[in-house]
């Protein structure tokens, strides 16, 4: 049997509320960052604690395979098969991105997604947590042809550009990745959901490096797009979060 641990990890209403009120605090964030990620490739960047990362379809539907690490340890990064157990097969607003062992920790929450969900086929949804990354490989195997642009190969890229280690990439969050299991339990996915201008937003639990594909196959459909990548920095603080023992509360 495996651990009992199965099941959503909800949110208390305190952290439901706070990040609900970062969420509408758009005018007062400061623009950190903004990227613009062309079309079928990479960008890494570092995301801090308390930051917001915004992930655009600025300029038509796109999948985005997204992956996150501890600024202070690559060894430490988001893990979609611990995600999955605890968060179910999809992200939506209220879910956390997990961090691999030993810490194991939330390393982001979404705190914002203006993809209009319809009913799909199978019970298919967006923001896919099951797909693994396209790869050289993957692609090899599939088309017979070698070195077509892949996710794997652009995220490796983009970490090394901006001096981090590519020693564990990994399997992604698929941002605005439509997929579902059909009745034979094989996965499927379908055009995204997306429209152009549609966005999700992250909150930074800890200190970040992201990188982010603009994935060159098909899963988002016939085309394909750049995505806009924003950071932005903001003053609210988690009231739950422990104060140091150093801190001096006048
Ligand atoms: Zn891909």
């Amino acid at each position: 049997m495996g651990e009992n641990i199965s099941r959503p990890q909800d949110l208390t209403d305190t952290q439901l509320d706070f990040y609900i009120r970062v969420a509408r605090s758009l005018s007062k964030r400061e623009t950190c960052q903004d990227l613009l990620v062309p079309e079928k490739s990479g960008r890494a960047f570092h995301v801090y604690q308390d930051q917001v990362l915004r992930i655009t379809c600025s300029h038509g539907p796109q999948v985005c395979d997204f992956n996150a690490f501890s600024a202070t340890d690559s060894s430490e990064h988001f893990w979609s098969g611990r995600t999955r157990t605890l968060q179910g097969s999809h992200m939506k607003i209220g879910r956390q991105l997990w961090s691999t062992e030993p810490s194991m920790r939330p390393m982001m929450t979404m705190i914002a997604d203006t993809v209009k969900k319809r009913q799909l086929p199978n019970n298919a949804t967006t923001h896919d947590l099951i797909y693994s990354r396209c790869s050289e490989r993957a692609w090899q195997l599939r088309t017979g042809r070698k070195g077509m642009p892949n996710c794997n190969t652009n995220i490796k890229n983009a970490l090394r550009d901006i001096g981090f280690s590519d020693e564990y990439v990994h399997d992604a969050f698929n941002v605005f990745m439509t997929t579902g299991y059909d009745t034979d339990h094989r996965l499927f996915h379908v055009p995204s959901e997306a429209q152009k201008g549609d966005y999700i937003e992250l909150y930074a639990e800890i200190d970040l490096v992201c990188a982010v594909s603009c994935c060159p196959g098909t899963s988002s459909g016939s085309e394909h797009y750049p995505i806009t990548v924003q950071v932005f920095s903001q003053s609210m603080r988690p009231p739950w979060r422990t104060i140091s023992t150093d801190t001096k509360v006048i």
